[in-house]
């Protein structure tokens, strides 16, 4: 096993293998928002984001969008494609919130009639601007076939994650997710699916179990990531 980082992100480390094309992921409990301003550490978050990762990348794949996952091999860790990541976030949004609320004026909690796409072009010195198709063919070398796939693919994400968090008694509000190619050239999401990069709330009383509570100060992080993980492992009640 070598420990030779490849690239060290705010939430995980990505390990070189003996085989070019397996990483190994280290989920790290560090945590951040507003782009890298405000900083800290939720304990167990590593934990927690990994075995959720793991589970939502399989139902995920099961619907027809390949994962970078091959397997969790430790509380912390798992072994990935290795990507070429396409710098894109790409978020749906089921409900209005965060920066959609305050750039729509439309208030937090109002369900969007439909399920909305939006792109955010990766880049820390820019703040991850919001860009459309047209903006992303000058920032980057994407195909319209690709670029098509990413929103279909992410649309499938929702269609998948929803309903199966739902019987869980958790709304999914809205989610990120970023894509990269293997070494076939094959399209995979990457990165993560947590309460790090979606918004959840209990289907009950709309707590906010996510990263809201990080940024927001409202207490009781690793609870919340621990309750997420708990039902999200088991059966719907
Ligand atoms: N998100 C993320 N990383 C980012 C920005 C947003 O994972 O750098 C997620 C966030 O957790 C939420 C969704 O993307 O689930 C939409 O976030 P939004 O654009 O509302 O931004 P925010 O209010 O979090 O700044």
């Amino acid at each position: 096993m070598t420990d030779k980082i490849l690239y060290e992100g705010k939430a995980k480390v990505v390990f070189a293998t003996d085989d070019p094309n397996v990483v190994r992921l280290y989920y790290k409990d560090d945590a951040t928002a507003f782009n890298g301003v405000k900083k800290g550490t939720i304990d167990g978050k590593g934990y927690y984001n990994n075995a959720i990762s793991e589970i939502l990348f399989k139902l995920i794949e099961e619907a027809g969008v390949p994962t970078q996952l091959i397997e969790r091999t430790s509380e912390r860790e798992m072994l990935a494609h290795t990507l070429k990541m396409i710098p894109l976030e790409v978020v749906v949004r089921n409900v209005a919130a965060g920066s959609a609320s305050k750039r729509l004026g439309i208030p937090e909690g109002t369900p969007f009639k439909r399920p909305t796409l939006e792109f955010f072009y990766k880049d820390d010195d820019l703040g991850d601007p919001l860009v459309n198709e047209y903006h992303i063919f000058n920032l980057m070398e994407i195909s319209s076939e690709d670029l098509e796939l990413l929103g279909i693919y992410t649309f499938k994400v929702n269609d998948a994650v929803r309903p199966f968090l739902l019987e869980r008694g958790i709304r999914l509000i809205d989610f990120k997710v970023e894509y990269g190619y293997d070494n076939e050239g094959r399209i995979r999401l990457g990165d993560e699916l947590s309460p790090d990069s979606c918004r959840f709330w209990d289907a009950e009383t709309n707590e906010k179990m996510d990263k809201d509570r990080f940024r927001r100060d409202l207490g009781d992080i690793e609870a919340f990531y621990a309750e997420v993980l708990r039902r999200v492992s088991n059966p719907p009640a």
